[in-house]
């Protein structure tokens, strides 16, 4: 569409694009697709885009939210050509509210808002007119200087365009055009007391800027008469044009900025940050790169008709990137003390360990230290294992990561019968991992030395809904009650290989055989490490369902 545009010179004018956030929210991974999408075709085709925050309603808006879009636009990697506001509009938006009044396209109601929506009519019926449609120009105009110097309480009167009340289009039966508010805005402070709606001041502001495509979500399409209305009746040449796309919706996700402000207010998450929302700022925290959240934009592409994206598409896209870049090391997430009783208590080995596989073009490697005890995960120990089970049992050979096959000798319990402890006996000749004899081991377990481990906290994320679309809960249910009871598992005193240490807060690594993980920027400090869970390995979910089908 934009290249035939482009090819017949339609606009006359080079593409600019926009992307208009209200400043009432964090930026979340809906408006990431549409950033992509604005910045994306004005890459492309050698335009602009304009970053103009739409904030025309003082009660919700805030310049912490201007701040956080903007830091989380430039996160993704784009950087707008102008920055710009609505409330920047609010002298030129009531110059064409004269313009439309002495046009006699626009007239000052003075039924309230309530009289107003039921005079509008229905599908089925027409609406009827309001007995001051037909006020003069002149009273009018008149009406309207007196509204914006402030002299009527708030809905004392109200704009509204004078389109057709029979419309089969509801929105064009006279639609509001600007309404009173003796409000404070956080740009404009008080000076301000009339405040235009959305429809009003959305077309209009991208053709005072010169937007050549207006793209937004598909809800707005029965918005595009009005906008094509105004812009034409204000007079603009080459108005920008509205098309419509479809929005992103996620499986076990939200992404409506109200949504989301409830689950921060009523704490059922830490923050706007929290590693489980997904605005830009908890996927970040989270350690998904900005490349990661660029390409499954890219991936989904633009439709015309609304869908879900499945959960698995998206960590596809992350685990993706990060297999990648990120270096692989070893932590144990739930440590289980073994002993080796033959090795000597005072030697201390460092071992090699590649820090990518061979499958990744990256290279490097790092010494990890090898010494009499070690800690292996609980779960790679089983007293009494089942057939398939290929890793650490009494009597059992296994091989640890890049160190040596040891056997388990004895296991250890305390008085309540827990394992405490293993006792285990180590081959001095398979350093590297493989028995000169060639006898065969089929399990790699990971581990840590004892004594050189770091202790950090683990935080484990799951799905932070039950349900695939935790929008469409029953009627008279709140949307918080399909919320994941288990979607944060901290795991304290997990241990870490020491190699990890000199490296800065918010490095990314794999954990062997557990996941991706992210060094937490907002409670690590140097000696008290906490890791944010990115992604697991592999698709848990997936095989669950298998596993039940
Ligand atoms: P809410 O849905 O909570 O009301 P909003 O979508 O109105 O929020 P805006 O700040 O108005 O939030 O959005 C800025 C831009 O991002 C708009 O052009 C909007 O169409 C687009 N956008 C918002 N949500 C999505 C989404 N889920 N997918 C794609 N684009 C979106
Ligand atoms: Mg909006």
């Amino acid at each position: 569409m934009v290249a035939h545009d482009e090819a017949t010179g339609r606009f006359g004018r080079p593409v600019l694009t926009r992307f208009p956030p209200e400043p009432n929210g964090f930026p979340h991974i809906g408006h990431a697709k549409s950033i992509c999408l604005n910045f994306g075709i004005a890459t492309e085709f050698g335009g602009k885009v304009n970053l103009r925050f739409d904030d025309t309603n003082p009660s919700t808006e805030d310049i912490k939210y201007v701040e956080a879009i903007k830091r989380d636009i430039q996160w993704l990697g784009f950087q707008w050509d102008n920055e710009l506001y609505a409330s920047d509009y609010f002298e030129k938006l009531y110059d064409f509210a004269v313009l439309l009044v002495e046009k006699g396209k626009a007239y000052v109601d003075s039924e309230t808002e309530e009289e107003i929506r039921r005079h509008r009519g229905t599908v089925n019926s027409t609406g009827t007119a309001s007995k001051y449609r037909d006020r003069s120009v002149e009273e009018n105009l008149d009406l309207l200087g007196r509204m914006k110097a402030g002299e009527f309480p708030d809905g004392a009167h109200v704009l509204r365009a004078k389109i057709d009340l029979g419309h089969p289009n509801m929105i064009m039966r006279d639609p509001l055009l600007i309404r009173i508010r003796h409000a404070h805005h956080y740009r404009r402070g008080d000076a301000w007391c009339i405040y235009p709606l959305y429809d009003y001041a959305h077309g209009l502001s991208d053709a005072i800027e010169g937007v050549t495509h207006s793209l937004c979500t598909l809800e707005f399409k029965d918005n595009r008469d009005i906008y094509d209305w105004l812009v034409r009746e204000v007079g603009f040449e080459h108005p920008p044009e509205q098309t419509e796309f479809a929005r992103l919706n996620l499986d076990y996700t939200v992404v409506s900025k109200r949504k989301l402000l409830r689950l921060v207010n009523e704490g059922h998450v830490s923050g706007w940050d929290d590693p489980r929302m997904p605005t830009l700022a908890g996927i970040r925290r989270r350690g998904v790169t900005p490349e990661a959240i660029r390409n499954f934009c890219e991936s989904i592409g633009v439709a015309r008709k609304d869908g879900r994206i499945e959960l698995a598409t998206y960590e596809h896209a992350v685990r993706d990137d990060l297999n990648m870049r990120v270096p692989r090391v070893l932590c144990v997430a739930r440590p289980l003390k073994v002993v080796l009783t033959n090795y000597p208590a005072d030697q201390v080995e460092e071992l090699e360990a590649s820090y990518y596989p061979h499958d990744v073009p990256k290279t490097g490697s790092r010494l990890v230290p090898f010494s009499r005890e070690l800690y292996i995960d609980r779960d790679d120990f089983m007293e009494d294992p089942p057939k398939k089970f290929f890793r650490l049992a009494p009597g059992r050979e296994v091989r640890l990561r890049y160190g040596y096959l040891i056997t388990c000798q004895e296991v250890c319990k305390d008085a309540a019968g827990h394992v405490v402890e293993l006792h285990c006996t180590y081959d001095p000749a398979t350093r590297g991992g493989n028995a000169p004899d060639g006898r065969k081991v089929q399990g790699t377990i990971h581990w840590v030395s004892a004594r050189h481990a770091l202790d950090v906290e683990l935080r484990m994320y799951d799905r932070l809904f039950t349900i695939p679309d935790p929008e469409a809960v029953p009627e008279g249910q709140e949307f918080t009650s399909v919320l994941h009871p288990n979607s944060l598992i901290v795991v304290p005193g997990a241990k870490l290989e020491p190699s990890v240490a000199q490296d800065p807060i918010g490095s990314r690594y794999q954990f062997e055989r557990t996941g991706y993980f992210i060094s937490d920027v907002v409670d690590a400090k140097p000696g008290a490490l906490v890791f944010n869970r990115t992604v697991t390995l592999r698709d848990s979910w997936e095989k669950e369902k298998a596993k039940g089908s």
